[in-house]
């Protein structure tokens, strides 16, 4: 199974809405698929399908309680997608596992018993904490959904700098499979000038496919449904499917024959 964790400290730029779009597009074109929501706010779950009251276990368990991986999956309305979701208690988790052994490891070590799925989406909170540190190790590589606004590029040096901490102490495997460019409005001059700025700066590291600002992505959620399920040809749609495409070719040869 190959582990991607979705991150950026920032908040409100796209990362649970990449996981779930990315996620729903690799189970359509046949990966088995598994969707982990590392974020107490559960946005993901709930994004899905999976409402608050339904969550028996969750990635709280997986973590602190080192519950066995099965246990705590469930599969979706999507056929070929499952998820682990998140509960609130997990917002505890950065705290209860300070003290314990080896705390960056415990998700990948829950991932290791998966033999059910072929790519993993870990969608993180807004943090640079041990929730954040547990995917970044676990994952094979990491994909960064990037805001088109005037202090993106300065959140990105930070992140980076974390990436090449947990690279030398933790996951020295971990890549960066791209950057992929969110809420990307044309018409605006500002998000014109960052987007170029940021393809400038970090070249190929950039999807081509940049997300656009798109009002049926922000309504999916409130329906339990991936936009690409409750209307598959918006351009948000169309844009994650292109994103799909870009990443299946980007990861690493051995594991594409899913
Ligand atoms: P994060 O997980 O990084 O906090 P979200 O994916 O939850 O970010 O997005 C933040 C908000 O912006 C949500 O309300 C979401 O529905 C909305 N949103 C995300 N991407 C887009 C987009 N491309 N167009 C319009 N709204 C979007
Ligand atoms: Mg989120």
């Amino acid at each position: 199974m190959i582990r991607v964790a979705i991150a950026n400290q920032k908040g409100g730029v796209g990362k649970t809405t990449t996981a779930i779009n990315i996620a729903t597009a690799m189970a359509a074109t046949g990966w088995r698929t598994l969707l982990i929501d590392l974020d107490p706010q559960g946005n993901a779950s709930t994004g899905i399908g999976i409402p608050a009251h339904s969550r028996e276990t969750s990635s709280y368990d997986l973590l602190v309680d080192q519950a066995p991986l099965a246990s705590c999956i469930v599969p979706t309305s999507i056929p070929g997608l499952d998820i682990v979701p998140a509960t609130v208690d997990l917002s505890g988790a950065e705290v209860e596992l300070v003290n314990v052994d080896q705390r960056t490891d415990r998700l990948r070590r829950a991932l290791a018993q998966d033999t059910a799925h072929d790519i993993a989406f870990i969608d993180c909170p807004p943090s640079l904490g041990l929730l954040t540190l547990n995917a970044l190790s676990a994952a094979d590589t990491l994909m960064v959904p990037l805001q088109c606004e005037f202090f993106a590029l300065e959140g990105l040096s930070q992140l980076l700098q974390t990436v090449e901490r947990v690279q030398q102490r933790f996951n020295p495997d971990l890549g960066i499979v791209g950057i992929a460019l969110t809420m990307f409005d044309r018409r605006n001059r500002l998000t014109d000038q960052v987007a170029d700025d940021v393809r400038a700066c970090l070249g190929n590291l950039v999807f081509e496919t940049a997300i656009p600002r798109n009002v049926r992505l922000s309504e999916a959620p409130s329906h339990g449904l991936p936009a690409l399920v409750y209307d598959h040809a918006c351009a948000g749609s169309r844009a994650y499917m292109s994103l799909a495409r870009e990443l299946i070719a980007r990861l690493p040869e051995r594991r594409k024959a899913a």
